[in-house]
């Protein structure tokens, strides 16, 4: 007796709540969403990372073989070689080396339970029938927050605390709540870009109205780690809505056939910092042109690029940067590679010293790239991407405590006789012991804080199984392409 009526007077506070929230909670509320994270209590004493080499990557505030940070609340208040804080909680960073945290500039994150499930698909049609057509149109609200947890955990166990997670599944308000949801449990920095999705029928009529309803709702706060934008085509009307609700506009942008479009928009003064354009790859010289005065913002995808040959498959990183322009990078998608910026600063180097080679003996040669130009667009330049330097992106007084510790005491990495060849050249996942954001520590001793790996295992199996039978597809842990019945 006394259980149920203790039953009853939660369901009655939850629901209370709920209401009290707005109709929009109540309906994200009413999706199944399982919640499969704790919440860790809130710190109060300061934080202080003792005696490690730290790469600032900031201009303004110098790298230091040994030092330390200090931590009050969300932000870095100090770095020198040495602090007292009596009553701060110590970590202890000595044979660790401190870096910004990741930056992803362009992330798919409802993607995550269709990880590698398409490894050898050659094109963009591919990667488009074995996502967007097969199982976008299926996804239910619950679907969207299991995707982008995944996402987001996956990414903050690598060290990514930031990223622009380009939502091209937005079906419905509440799909957009339960992504957003995810984001939040997480804990990661995230900007969220609802964008249409590609197949199928959805909310289009109501589209603009949800985008407005879900900024009131879940993005009035300015000091939270979630900030809003909008993913859009090339395409005035949508620029429009989302430069109403001042809030930046991400493009997938890539080809010959787009750069034409540039020199109207830009006549029209319709391009601006606000855009946030990806790829990149095969533009004409006019639109880098347009891209650089502008100011237009430009991530670039090592691997995804490659992958799936978008433009010319020639990633645009050189082209950028002869431009006067520092792109982020970013991985895109999950569904045929890792989720991690190692990778992706790995294979930027190595394209781009293969095409500095091949050009050597031409008049415009280029210069190999080194390691901190490639850790700068992994987070400083990703962070300008992402409209958050003034946030995160390089470790500075001030600024947000978005920091990671990579273990140079590891047998891959051990003896570190260069901090940045240890991180760029040499580093993994494994390595990255120690990741903080916003002042909260979201993975420790090599392990993610709050995760309970058994509900996100047992709700990512449900969504897995629903989403499967729906699409008709049988999974098939030794295909070698993707495909589904009829
Ligand atoms: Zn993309």
């Amino acid at each position: 007796m006394q259980s149920n009526r203790r039953q009853f007077l939660a369901s009655v506070v939850s629901t209370a709540a709920a209401l009290a929230a707005g109709p929009s909670a109540l309906a994200a509320t009413a999706s199944p969403a399982p919640r499969v994270t704790g919440k860790a209590a809130a710190r109060t004493r300061p934080l202080l990372l003792k005696g490690g080499t730290i790469l600032t990557m900031d201009p303004h505030q110098p790298d230091l073989p040994r030092g330390d940070i200090l931590i009050h609340g969300s932000t870095i208040t100090r770095i020198a070689e040495h602090i007292e804080a009596g009553n701060a909680e110590v970590i202890d960073a000595r044979g660790r080396i401190a870096i910004p945290g990741f930056v992803d500039t362009h992330r798919h994150a409802w993607e995550g339970q269709l990880r590698r499930i398409n490894p050898n698909s050659a094109d963009l049609g591919n990667y488009i029938a074995g996502t967007h057509q097969a199982f976008a149109p299926h996804y239910r609200p619950r679907d969207m927050y299991v995707g982008n947890l995944l996402t987001a955990l996956g990414a903050i166990d690598a060290g990514i605390t930031t990223v622009i997670d380009n939502s091209h599944n937005s079906r419905s308000l509440r799909h957009a709540l339960s992504a957003v949801d995810a984001l939040h449990d997480a804990g990661i920095r995230a900007v969220h870009a609802p964008g249409a999705p590609l197949v199928g029928k959805w909310d289009s009529a109501s589209w603009y109205a949800d985008l407005a309803a879900l900024q009131q709702e879940r993005f009035g706060n300015s000091g939270g780690l979630l900030t809003l934008a909008m993913m859009t085509s090339v395409d005035r009307e949508q620029w429009a809505v989302g430069r109403r609700l001042g809030i930046p506009l991400v493009t997938e942008f890539f080809g010959q056939e787009m750069s034409a479009q540039l020199p109207a928009l830009h006549r029209e003064g319709l391009l601006g910092p606000d855009n946030i354009f990806n790829h990149c790859t095969d533009l004409s010289e006019e639109a880098w042109q347009i891209l650089k005065a502008a100011g237009v913002q430009v991530n670039v995808c090592p691997r995804s690029d490659t992958h799936w040959g978008l433009g010319t498959g020639i990633f645009g990183y050189q082209a950028a940067i002869d431009h006067g322009i520092r792109p982020g990078f970013s991985v895109d998608n999950e569904s045929a590679y890792s989720g991690d910026m190692f990778a992706e600063m790995r294979a930027a180097l190595y394209l781009q010293r293969s095409s500095a080679l091949a050009r050597k003996t031409a008049s415009n040669a280029s210069a190999p790239v080194d390691m901190r130009a490639l850790l700068s667009a992994a987070t400083t330049d990703g962070s300008a991407v992402a409209r958050l330097s003034r946030q995160t992106g390089s470790l500075r007084e001030g600024k947000q405590a978005d920091i990671v510790l990579i273990n140079t005491n590891d047998i891959n990495l051990y003896p570190s006789n260069n901090a940045l060849g240890t991180v760029v050249g040499a580093a993994e996942r494994s390595n990255v012991e120690t990741v903080i954001i916003g002042g909260r520590i979201r993975k420790q001793h090599g392990k993610l804080l709050d995760l309970d790996m058994a509900a996100l295992q047992s709700a990512t199996q449900e969504s897995q199984a629903y989403l499967f039978k729906a699409a008709g597809f049988t999974p098939d842990a030794f295909a070698t392409q993707f495909q589904v019945r009829g």
